[in-house]
């Protein structure tokens, strides 16, 4: 056993120093007492640069400029920002994104004009194993439109396909809303595919990319892709419940108007007039004022990913995910645990999922040893490798800790 250790910790060692993001390790803050942060799917780590950073924002950009911030800069951020993620991350051209509100908002507004934008058609297609949220809205938004949701029911570990997809749609259909990355399983959907068979049914395609916005490569602009919202505290590293991005296709603007009319989503956010009426840009999906503070941390990120590329990015998340499953060949699978992430590279986004019995209970244990991956229930941990932030000698401690807390 410890000459298969000795290989596994040659080889991570050998794949780190080959590595060309190596260096940016360092340019995240230290984690006193955290051996291996397997999490950044969840909760991307800050930069070290962050506290001087919002200290200069709140004594300058704040402190002195005082309200002139507004004209100044804020009120264009949502979609200066949104522009960015646009360009780096999503494969969108400029003014069909914007920064707003929480995932679950955006998907609300989003789901809720996707379906009025599809006049007698009366039903919503999800897949039943989406996240909660996802699939609570979509009730909700079936319930306040009088739709019917259609659950598409795929395999839990290779997740949808665009033949599932094709066998559901009809003339039915309003809006397909699914996840380009599974949240449990990690797996990737075809995404060009299954738009195309959306689009030729006549309806809306709404992606979900709260788990490879900034780890997996699209080109939503070129996959005819109409809708997508997604989180920016994964991947992009934003801080805890910074908010989210938009997107909507520009072909849509002025006819898919989101329901929650805001004044800043109006024509002219200062005319003050009596009633609504909508901009048609992409600044339609803000409601009201913008977290301003909360949008400062993801801009470091964006930063780094914009210097390297996103495509380098994902070369080195599959790096970190196949040598994830060769360690958990080596040292887990003979304890019995289960592999819950597909196999092949390209079906799969930046975490790999492992499941046993005793999960949750060997999760508090390796918490407390910092080593911090996390639980989804019934009995799976998710390994998290965020390409910038994660080492492969970083996800071998992970996976060692869970072997040694399995016998002990
Ligand atoms: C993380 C995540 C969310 C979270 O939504 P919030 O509104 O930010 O809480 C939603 N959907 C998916 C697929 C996620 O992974």
């Amino acid at each position: 056993m410890t000459d298969l250790i000795d290989d596994l910790l040659a080889e991570a060692r050998k794949l780190d120093q080959a590595d060309p993001l190596a260096h940016h390790i360092a340019e995240f803050a230290d984690a006193p007492g955290v051996t291996a942060y397997l999490d950044g799917n969840s909760l991307g780590r800050p930069l070290r640069d962050l506290p001087e950073k919002a200290a200069a924002f709140i004594r300058d950009d704040w402190g002195t400029r005082l309200i002139r911030s507004w004209d100044e800069q804020w009120m264009a951020l949502p979609m200066r920002l949104g522009d960015r993620i646009g360009a780096i991350t999503l494969g969108a051209a400029a003014g069909q994104t914007v920064v707003a509100d929480s995932t679950s908002v955006l998907l609300y507004k989003l789901m809720r004009a996707g379906v009025a934008a599809r006049p007698g058609r009366d039903e919503i297609v999800i897949e039943a194993g989406n996240f909660p949220t996802d699939r609570f809205i979509a009730a909700g938004v079936a319930n306040e439109t009088g739709t019917t949701l259609r659950w598409v029911e795929p395999d839990p570990i290779l997740g949808v396909t665009a033949d599932q997809v094709a066998s559901v749609v009809s003339e039915r259909t309003a809006l397909v809303v699914l996840s380009h990355v599974d949240y449990r399983s990690g797996s990737l959907a075809a995404m060009p595919e299954i738009t195309a068979a959306v689009r030729d049914a006549g309806a809306l395609m709404l992606w979900d990319l709260c788990h490879s916005a900034g780890v997996v490569p699209m080109s939503l602009d070129e996959w005819g892709v109409d809708m997508a919202v997604g989180c920016t505290y994964k991947y992009l590293n934003g801080g805890p419940g910074s908010p989210a991005f938009g997107y909507l296709r520009a072909e849509h603007h002025g006819s898919i108007v989101q329901p929650i009319h805001g004044w800043w989503g109006a024509a002219d956010i200062f005319a003050m007039g009596p009633e609504y009426a909508p901009v048609s840009g992409i600044r339609q999906l803000l409601s009201g004022t913008p977290p301003v503070l909360s949008m400062l941390a993801m801009q470091g990120m964006l930063d780094l990913i914009e210097l390297e590329g996103i495509t380098a990015l994902r070369v080195k998340s599959i790096t970190l995910t196949e040598f994830a499953i060769r360690a958990y060949d080596a040292l887990l699978a003979p304890l019995g645990v289960r592999l819950l992430s597909p196999r092949e590279a390209s079906r799969r986004g930046g975490h790999v999922t492992i499941g046993h019995d005793s999960f949750q209970e060997v999760t508090t244990r390796l918490w407390a040893d910092g080593v911090i991956p996390d639980f989804r229930f019934p009995d799976g941990i998710r390994l998290g490798l965020s390409p910038l932030s994660t080492s492969h000698e970083e996800t071998l401690r992970g996976v060692i800790a869970v072997r040694d807390a399995l016998q002990s």
